[in-house]
């Protein structure tokens, strides 16, 4: 049995329903008259009749079955799922924010507009950058609209550079970009400790070299600490340094991107600056330029003008054009401008000096026991390779064991096979990171002395081990009677 919550179908009851309406108040028109007979269906759709009540306590229960930061700690690596501040969804939901109609004129939304701008200059004063576009509805559309930035910027210059460079360890949206955008996609090997390989670098930088895109602090959770030198090697080849500002959590108001030779960058507000995050949205991906890129920035920009008011900046002869409908992902910018302004610049530097100082504690209390492939120290986040696949036990059974500790696991098997990648985040207790390291240790004794319940676990969740091949191959999205 997976679960014995019954489907809608099982509980279903003719006549039963969860909505009254009033009645209609125009005049009825026969269907026949109004649908083409061909497009009528001979029957109603076979759709469950189910009482407030019972709805109600059936999404009640499906909901509490499941993992949430309200809940649960959510250490999952590269993807920051910290706690998010109510007041960022009261902020939100102000009429004045979500109830504005896109086509609003510019006059009736100005405190809107106001708002949109301050949120761009914060966001280039965090990178160290002269102007941000708020336009990209994620950070990997984020890193497209930069990449096409790049490209726009080389060809007013003269000439198509093809190619573009991307670390080993890069997160896979930075290969995908390259590719999405035409560009000739190289990889740069990494050291042994994380960082980039600057021997091999130099081999791969020529005259055809359009950018080198890089995370930093990376996906092993070390800051590269060449950066600059970097930097340096592709200027001097006339390519530019876009930054995947994904980890931008780990060194906010401590460094800036803009100060250590970045030519471009996207954020993820979602992660760094709070939005409720899981299951893939709602995110948003604005994107900061040095001053030479500016001209080739997404229209409109939004601008203040001379006379204290703001507006829509569409003369930009050189932009890109636009990368999306209307102007953003309001809600997750009102969201990030509301972080940004109650911590102010010591509560973000606070963030970024909280979220390392954790990683680093849970990877000190566990280390004995679970080897990482890197040294530490550790930007937000790190990466631990358990090594028990003597006894048969693989990264995967100790994420499943975690969710009998009401822990959801961490990101498994990425960057590097048979890793986890643990980022506590800076919103989680002392009290939590203990005991998400005593589960840890835990597991570790298990594994050797029970195995077996590590290998089978989980075995306090409403299901087990899924098929997850099956569940994405075959899946069954349809209900049968019979
Ligand atoms: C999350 C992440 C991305 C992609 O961002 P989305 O908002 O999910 O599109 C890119 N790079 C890194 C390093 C990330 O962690």
């Amino acid at each position: 049995m997976i679960t014995d919550e019954p489907l809608l179908f099982e509980i279903t009851s003719p006549g039963q329903t969860a909505a009254s309406l009033p009645k209609s108040d125009v005049p009825a028109v026969d269907r026949e008259k109004a649908i083409p007979k061909a497009l009528l269906a001979d029957e109603p759709p076979p759709l469950p009749e189910i009482g407030e009540t019972d709805l109600v306590r059936h999404y009640t229960a499906l909901a509490h079955r499941l993992f949430s930061i309200d809940q649960q700690f959510y250490p999952l690596g590269s993807c920051t799922m910290k706690y998010n501040p109510r007041v960022n969804e009261r902020a939100a939901a102000l009429s004045g924010c979500s109830d504005l109609h896109p086509y609003q004129r510019d006059e009736d939304a100005q405190g809107l507009l106001e708002m949109l701008y301050r949120l761009s200059t914060d966001l280039a004063e965090i990178a160290g950058l002269a102007e941000v576009t708020l336009q990209p509805a994620a950070g990997a559309h984020g890193e497209m609209t930069g990449l096409l930035i790049i490209n726009a910027y080389h060809r007013d210059h003269g000439h198509r550079r093809a190619k573009v460079l991307t670390p080993d360890t890069a997160h896979g949206t930075n290969p995908a970009t390259c590719v999405m955008c035409g560009n000739t996609l190289v990889t740069v090997r990494s050291l042994p400790d994380g960082r980039v390989d600057l021997d091999d670098l130099r081999s791969k930088v020529d005259g055809d070299t359009s950018a080198l895109m890089i995370t930093d602090p990376n996906t092993c959770g070390k800051f590269d600490d060449q950066i600059g030198v970097i930097a340096d090697i592709l200027h001097a080849a006339g390519a530019q340094m876009y930054l995947d500002g994904a980890n931008m959590n780990a060194v906010l108001g401590v460094t800036r991107p803009g100060d250590f030779g970045i030519d471009v960058m996207h954020y993820n507000p979602h992660k760094t600056f709070g939005t409720p995050h899981g299951c893939g949205g709602p995110g948003s991906g604005p994107v900061a330029v040095a001053e030479h890129l500016r001209p080739f920035l997404p229209t409109p920009v939004v601008m203040r003008r001379d006379d204290g008011t703001y507006g829509w900046n569409h003369d930009r002869p050189k932009s890109i054009g636009k990368v999306r409908s209307f102007y953003g992902q309001i809600g997750v910018l009102v969201r990030a401008y509301a972080y940004i302004r109650s911590l102010g610049h010591d509560g973000l530097r606070n963030v970024a000096e909280k979220s390392v100082l954790a990683a680093n504690y849970v990877a000190a209390r566990i280390k004995d026991r679970y080897p990482m492939p890197y040294p530490g120290p550790y930007a937000h986040e790190f990466i631990t390779v358990p090594e028990f696949d003597r006894l048969g036990i693989r990264e995967v059974d100790f994420a499943k064991r975690l969710l009998d500790y009401n822990i959801h696991p961490p990101t498994m098997s990425w960057p590097i096979h048979h890793c986890l990648m643990i980022e506590p985040t800076e919103t989680e207790s002392k009290r939590t990171l203990d005991a998400f390291c005593d589960a840890l240790l835990a597991i570790a004794d298990e594994a050797q002395t029970d195995p077996e319940t590590v290998r089978s676990a989980p075995h306090t969740m409403p299901v087990g081990r899924l098929d997850e091949v099956a569940a994405n191959r075959k899946p069954v999205v349809t209900w049968h009677s019979e």
